[in-house]
């Protein structure tokens, strides 16, 4: 599949200061086509072997040609990617729809948006500076940005291209030399990253590319005692293990797991402007999206109206092949499917299923679909209410009050994003600064997105911030120097 785009990676290979190897170990995993569930290709099962081949190679760059560049040569060359990854938009596309079952435009959209983070990390790579700082007569105090070190980078199959971009770009802005583990579900657009970045003319270390399973390759990078800053998005418990990792070597981590997230729909709302936001929120990758607005929490004035609205949008909508471009793609796999189906079968009491999507016809049999499901009448502690489920699935809570909906909206463990739907310009404010999350959208709903808008959660949503100028503090260390002259 990869000979129809223009790369020319081998897929059964990992990527260490710059050369295409085979994994330590000679062993490789399928690659599975969520689509219809036949098998792609093999790739490398990375060891901790080749990851500690990866923190030597990355080491080596820091002492060599990529620690020596400047911020503006560091910066021109991720300008160089972010253009080479838009020459390559559709290949990059191609890959995504086979890989994880992205539609088409949704993996045009993430090559778009890896561009973007290149580009944006590459225009910050000279702009990002130190302090001069007031103190005692006879001192200059300033401060300077120095790079972590080796950074590993541990993503997940549900957007590898933007993650990739939002913290491997960051990484190397602010000059660290990256290991990055993709996930084993879903790897080619990271190896094909490597190559463009090799074309542009990243130097050899600053990125190594290990694919492998979590438990074996992911966990050697997160506790390997040459790394300085593990950066991490997936599962609650997989980030706790990753954090108790890091823990034993002191290091930072920044840990993006998920969420639950909330958007409020008030009387006074614009229900046709959110309608569209409110769907897509929810079929956005076929729900696997950490900041899915997944629950739809409703006024009693406007409950009706949008209860009925939602589902007509919803019952229009048509799943299938990945390649075949429509509304949503197949979930990633068997294991997520079953997990998606499990919590639909767990409706009780008030709630039920107010509209589901369409099949496309002739779906593959092998492929691993769950239509787009609507379920209202839904209660705020009931575990469809609680819990991610990852999958196309949106719940509709009523509430009568403000308050109730403030409690509704932060009774649940995570925070990652919330959204917001009133035209009252006093409760925007309110609810802006009373709602758990960490980023709250105001009559629209971005799904986390914008480069520039920095991201991350409270609570088990996880800690720290990647997007945007915030994300280059996290990838940097504060040194401060006092020079005592007289
Ligand atoms: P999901 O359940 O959505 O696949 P995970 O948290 O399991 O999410 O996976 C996200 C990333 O973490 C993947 O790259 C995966 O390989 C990696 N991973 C899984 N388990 C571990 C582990 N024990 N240690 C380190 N990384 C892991």
């Amino acid at each position: 599949m990869i000979h129809e785009t223009a790369f020319s990676f081998d897929p059964g290979r990992v990527f260490i200061g710059g050369k295409w190897q085979a994994p330590a170990n000679g062993r490789h995993l399928d690659l599975i086509n969520p689509s219809d569930g036949s098998i792609i290709c093999e790739i490398a099962a990375g060891d901790e072997t080749d990851i500690g081949l990866a923190v030597a190679s990355a080491r080596a760059a820091l002492d060599g040609e990529w620690g020596r560049m400047t911020a503006m040569e560091r910066g021109r060359i991720l300008t160089k990617i972010g253009q080479l990854v838009l020459d390559r938009v559709d290949d990059l596309a191609l890959l995504e729809a086979n890989d994880v079952g992205k539609p088409i435009k949704q993996g045009r959209n993430d090559a778009i948006a890896l561009a973007r983070y290149l580009e944006f990390y590459g225009g910050a790579a000279d702009k990002i500076h130190g302090e001069t700082i007031p103190y005692q007569n006879g001192y200059t105090v300033y401060t300077l940005r120095e790079p972590h070190g080796v950074t590993g980078h541990i993503i997940p199959w549900n957007y590898p291209m933007q993650i990739l971009g939002r913290s491997v770009g960051a990484a190397l802005c602010m000059g660290n030399a990256a290991v990055l583990k993709p996930a084993e579900e879903a790897c080619l657009t990271a190896l094909a990253f490597a190559e463009i970045a090799a074309e542009a003319g990243l130097p050899e270390g600053a990125l190594n590319v290990v694919p492998g399973l979590g438990e074996t390759a992911g966990a050697a990078l997160a506790a390997h005692p040459g790394v300085n800053h593990v950066s991490f998005t997936g599962s609650v418990g997989v980030g706790a293990m990753i954090q108790s990792f890091a823990a034993q070597n002191i290091v930072p981590v920044t840990l993006e797991l998920g969420g639950k997230s909330p958007q409020l729909v008030f009387d006074d709302a614009d229900v046709d402007a959110a309608l569209p936001f409110l769907v897509n929120a929810g079929i956005q990758n076929a729900g696997q999206t950490c900041s899915a607005g997944s629950r739809i929490l409703v006024q009693a004035g406007v409950y009706d109206q949008v209860l009925e609205k939602m589902s007509a949008a919803i019952a229009k909508l048509r799943t299938g092949p990945a390649v075949a471009d429509l509304d949503v793609g197949p979930l990633i796999s068997e294991r997520q499917k079953a997990i998606v189906e499990g919590f639909l079968g767990q409706l009780e009491g008030s709630a039920f299923i107010a509209a589901q999507g369409q099949l496309a016809e002739n779906v593959p049999i092998g492929g691993y679909y769950v239509p787009p499901t609507l379920v209202a009448g839904v209660e705020a502690k009931h575990v469809l209410a609680q819990q991610e489920i990852f999958g196309p699935v949106q719940v509709v809570i009523r509430f009568e009050t403000e308050d109730e909906a403030v409690a509704t909206a932060n009774g649940t463990e995570y925070g990652l994003v919330a959204g917001l739907w009133t035209e009252n310009g006093s409760r925007q404010m309110r609810l802006a600064k009373k709602l758990k999350a960490g980023q709250v959208f105001v009559n629209n709903y971005g799904a986390g997105g914008g480069v520039e808008l920095p991201f991350g959660g409270v609570g088990k949503s996880g800690h720290g911030r990647e997007k945007g100028f915030e994300a280059l503090y996290g990838f940097s260390v504060l040194k401060t120097v006092a020079v005592r002259h007289g």
